[in-house]
């Protein structure tokens, strides 16, 4: 007899079985979405120097206590101007947003506050001492933890690193992920289909979940249901991947050609305690872990949420890596296999000022039925020891 393993315990063992991806430097156009490995800090402060907020006039504020007055402009400071120039008493120098302070100065007047002058400026309003100055270090002091060990890189996080003078950032690398379908029914679109072929739909499916985690996906589709043809065409593919994962061959039929083929090769077989999604397999193979999914369409997506999508993002660094679980009232009674966890496709409505929404099922459990997946924004996620729920009782919803 098979021994049944629960899902908590497969998920591990995926996780267990990436371990950390290697760290990498990469430049910052090539690290959006991938986690720092490591402190960085700025090479640079931020501000770099003091510089004027405003459009204006840099003055000392002690010049301009008694308005209004006419200072004459002894100089001119665009954004971007590197030699200094000192502020002599009872002078102004017009100033740009960003340009440096010149020392002496101790205060900006906004050009709104004045006749704008170029040669003698007319100021109308007195200002307080460091009014409009954005000091040096004021954001981010040189030296110090810009970004720190487990940062996400999005936009922000970009941003900084380049403004402190980064030109490359410490990464996990992204996983590289061979992706296999099996099945000698499987046609690629748009060779036409003759009586029982079906078109290949989970290497897409996969490859495209599993790039947008920020991984990389190489696709084989198709390899038929012949042992001898899945080693030869996977085997030479392993040297460059981090991960294989294949879908198809694994259940309790004849013809089960990734379960043929790798059972004894160091790939376990196992049925897990969930629905769909039941025979799974991982292991490694030439020393590279393996995860084998079942070959329906909806068994690929949910396994791929259960157990491949926490442990890629947990190999990149990642902390947050579960979806947002929230309670939600069934808008229609369920039923489910009891010491099994069911995944059912579902649509989520949050309700106005209350904590659980309401969510009700996209098609039935069947693991073939891929059009009500598309129609789907979340899973409802029925307990190992739950068979039944009524109408308007509370369930786990993972928004997707
Ligand atoms: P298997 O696990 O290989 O027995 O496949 C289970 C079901 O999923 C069968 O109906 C297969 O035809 C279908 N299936 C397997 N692989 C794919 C695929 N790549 N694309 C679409 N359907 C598939
Ligand atoms: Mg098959």
């Amino acid at each position: 007899m098979v021994c049944v393993i629960s899902v908590d315990a497969h998920r591990e063992t995926v996780t267990g079985l990436l371990g950390n991806a290697p760290v990498i430097r990469l430049p910052l156009a090539s690290a959006a979405g991938l986690v720092l490995a490591e402190d960085v800090r700025a090479g640079v402060s931020l501000p770099p120097f003091d510089n004027s907020a405003m459009d204006g006039y840099a003055v000392r504020a002690a010049d301009v206590s008694e308005v209004p007055v006419t200072l004459p402009v002894a100089d001119d400071i665009p954004a971007g101007r590197v030699d200094i120039t000192k502020l002599e008493p009872g002078t102004a120098h017009r100033i740009m947003t960003g340009a440096p302070l010149p020392p002496g100065a101790d205060a900006v007047v906004m050009v709104e506050h004045t006749d704008g002058g170029v040669t003698d400026v007319r100021i109308l309003r007195t200002v307080v001492l460091g009014a409009h100055i954005r000091r040096r270090g004021e954001d981010v002091v040189e030296g110090t933890v810009a970004l720190s060990a487990g940062t996400v890189l999005g936009p922000a996080q970009l941003g900084l690193a380049a403004a402190v003078g980064l030109a490359e950032v410490p990464v996990f690398r992204p996983l590289k992920v061979l992706v296999v379908s099996t099945g000698t029914e499987l046609v690629d679109a748009p060779e036409p289909l003759r009586h029982g072929q079906i078109y290949e739909s989970n290497s897409i499916m996969l490859a495209s979940a599993i790039r947008a985690l920020g991984c990389e996906a190489e696709v084989v589709r198709s390899v038929v249901d012949d042992v001898d043809e899945f080693r030869s065409v996977i085997e030479p593919r392993l040297a460059d991947v981090d991960l294989l994962v294949t879908s198809g061959g694994v259940s309790a039929g004849a013809y089960e050609v990734v379960k043929d083929a790798l059972t004894g090769q160091g790939v376990e077989f196992r049925k897990i305690a969930m629905q769909p999604g039941g025979p799974q397999g991982c292991g490694r193979w030439k020393g590279v872990p393996v995860v084998t999914l079942p070959g329906n369409p909806v068994s690929v997506l949910v396994s791929f949420e259960a157990f491949l999508r926490p442990a890629l993002l947990a190999a990149m660094g990642h902390t947050g890596v579960d979806r947002r679980k929230v309670r939600a009232r069934l808008s229609e009674a369920m039923t489910s296999p009891a010491g099994r966890r069911q995944f059912r496709r579902g649509f989520y409505t949050p309700s106005e000022g209350e904590v659980t929404g309401i969510v009700g099922p996209r098609g039935g459990p069947g693991s073939h039925l891929l059009a009500s997946f598309t129609q789907a924004n979340c899973l409802i996620v029925l307990p190992e020891d739950v068979d039944s729920v009524d109408q308007g009782g509370e369930v786990t919803v993972l928004l997707l």
